[in-house]
């Protein structure tokens, strides 16, 4: 029997590959040597690494040694833990699309429900199916980033590893990918699943937030490029007003912070929408509530601001647009009614970034309704 067929014999198959790779020494005498480190000498850390990708992947057939590099990429992503654990489980094909389970025996058969291709692959459920490509078609119209065409077998470690492509579409690639996945999640379990755009919106919110916490500082000379919050008038209020939405509850929260003359915090809410709403909804529902936090403040001359242009275009058609956000409009209005100067205009999202980072705060064990930064003035 030769060493190979003993081999195959005795080791797990994806062991036995790994082990036929190792080029046999001639001369040499065998030593033993601790292949998580590159100096081959034992270290802790090296083992604990290896005992959490076992342990997260929930089983024991892993080639020593493998995959090291895509975990340390992983590890570092400045991602929420669940899109880390996620790309893990990409990377070793521990999820339980069809066309695995098929493989392993545990799914009659492997075609997608969905659409009705033959194979059910994560890489399908990701990039090719109906929802993916409705979801990857949106990106697209918004932030004109197009999914890479990419590898049938390499995919996963590809994105993770090589310079296809420049931060921010990675961090578009990342994010999108892990919201698909809770989509068909949704789906499988029988829940009432999100529009694609609510998806699409949250995966954007959240990309660019780990792309601008990727991104190196910019020297000062670009810095005059980007555009800066700027303080209102002597004796004016300006309130910045934005929505965030949270995926994994189909919810979200509107974010307003209002600061005086002098840019102080005057005061900041963060208010809780446990209903499934649209981008514009919420956004409305965001200058609402800035409105209301400032007059409950005693505010008389407010600046509303906020980065959706559709609203601000909305708003200056006045009483008579007919839109979705119609009574949100005029709601809004009753409540400026009461200042002596209002007015409500559109920023970049650079300056309304606060407002952005406050409607985020609720999210995990602080789901709070409604809360204040500071005491009213
Ligand atoms: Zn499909």
């Amino acid at each position: 029997m030769t060493n190979e067929v003993l081999i195959r014999q005795f080791f797990l198959l994806i062991d036995a590959r790994a082990i036929l790779k190792i080029p046999i020494r001639q001369q040499d005498e065998d030593w033993w040597a601790w292949e998580l480190e590159k100096h081959g000498n034992y270290s802790v850390k090296s083992a604990y690494r290896k005992l959490y990708v076992m342990n997260s992947r929930g089983d024991e057939e892993m080639p020593s040694g493998s995959g090291d590099d895509s975990w340390k990429k992983i590890w570092k992503l400045q991602v929420p833990p669940k899109v880390k654990v996620f790309w893990c489980r990409v990377l070793h094909e521990f999820l339980p699309a069809k066309e695995i389970l098929h493989r392993r025996h545990t799914e009659p058969t492997a075609f997608c429900e969905l659409c009705g291709a033959d194979r059910e692959s994560i890489k399908h459920i990701l990039t090719e199916c109906t929802a993916a490509k409705m979801f990857w078609q949106e990106v697209k119209i918004i932030t004109g980033v197009k999914l890479l065409s990419l590898h049938p077998v390499s995919w996963g470690s590809d994105l993770l590893m090589d310079e296809l492509c420049n931060d921010k579409e990675w961090a578009i690639f990342i994010i999108g990918m892990y919201s698909l996945w809770m989509q068909w999640n949704q789906r499988r379990h029988g829940d009432v699943h999100k529009p694609v755009s609510v998806a699409v919106r949250w995966s954007l919110d959240t990309a660019l937030d780990l792309w601008n916490m990727n991104k190196p500082m910019k020297p000062v000379k670009e810095r005059n490029s980007v555009q800066r919050w700027r303080v209102p008038l002597v004796g004016r209020f300006k309130c910045n007003t934005d929505g965030a939405f949270y995926l994994d509850q189909g919810q979200s929260a509107s974010g307003v912070a209002l600061r005086n003359d002098a840019g102080l915090f005057v005061g900041g809410q963060v208010r809780w929408y446990p209903h499934g709403l649209d981008a514009l909804t919420l956004e409305a529902l965001a200058c609402r509530d800035g409105a209301a936090l400032a007059r409950g403040k005693g505010v008389q001359r407010l600046i509303l601001e906020t980065d959706s242009q559709e609203f601000v275009k909305l708003w200056k058609e006045g009483a008579n647009q007919r839109s979705r956000i119609a009574s949100i409009i005029r709601e809004t209005r009753e409540i400026s009614s009461s200042f002596v100067d209002f007015s409500v205009v559109s920023t970049s999202r650079s300056c309304n970034r606060v407002a952005h980072v406050l409607a985020k705060q609720v999210s995990g064990d602080n789901r709070l309704g409604e809360w204040q930064l500071a005491q009213p003035v």
